[in-house]
């Protein structure tokens, strides 16, 4: 399975990284070493002095598809959930500088949090989500203040790759990121619904 991730998909979280709205999907992978789940806590890597959250909408994909439809892309994930895109903020900084490909702040081991799996068809869009840190909402979403809708970024996406059964898209981060330290907590909600719950070690 891979891993795709949408890039500035919420107005506000562009506006607060000083990055420009985009006109078409900026989109990025990680690797399946990237996966973190079962609420398993995440560890700290050596290389960051800056690991930001991301909390994002993500999308399980059901059938393979390529160059799809936008009409027909909602035929092609049948289960959400939310996740992190964890990012080195201080590497990624320094590669946008350069104009560098982002792999070393993004796509490291347990990078991409998954929460509980649910069936897509009971949480038509849009809904509500929100990102607690230690018990304090930092992030709160709106699937409706995303530029480009699940079906936009499948009808996109898969023009370039092939989606498979199982692969995973990470939908874009509204506003709030911010920093993790050893010893917090991440909690994801859409809803009342508790997605995940992990430690930061
Ligand atoms: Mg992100």
């Amino acid at each position: 399975m891979k891993i795709i991730c949408i890039g500035r998909n919420y107005a506000d979280h562009a506006k607060e990284l000083s990055n420009a709205l985009p006109e078409k999907p900026v989109w990025f992978m990680k690797p399946d070493t990237a996966l973190l789940k079962d609420n398993s806590p995440f560890y700290i890597p050596d290389f960051t002095k800056d690991l930001h959250y991301e909390c994002e909408v993500v999308l399980r994909i059901s059938k393979a598809g390529k160059c799809v439809d936008e009409a027909f892309a909602a035929n092609y994930y049948d289960q959400i959930s939310l996740g992190i895109d964890f990012t080195a903020r201080d590497i990624q900084e320094e590669k946008k500088k350069k104009s560098l490909p982002w792999e070393e702040a993004k796509a490291f081991d347990g990078s991409a949090v998954i929460g509980r799996l649910l069936p897509a068809a009971a949480h038509p869009f849009p809904f509500m989500f929100t990102l607690d840190k230690n018990g304090e909402t930092v992030q709160n979403g709106n699937t409706a203040d995303m530029i480009f809708s699940p079906a936009k970024i499948i009808s996109y996406v898969s023009q370039f790759v092939t989606l498979k059964v199982g692969d995973l898209i990470y939908t874009g981060t509204p506003a709030g990121v911010g920093p993790v330290k050893i010893g917090d907590r991440l909690t994801a909600k859409l809803g009342e619904e508790v997605l995940f719950d992990f430690e930061i070690k």
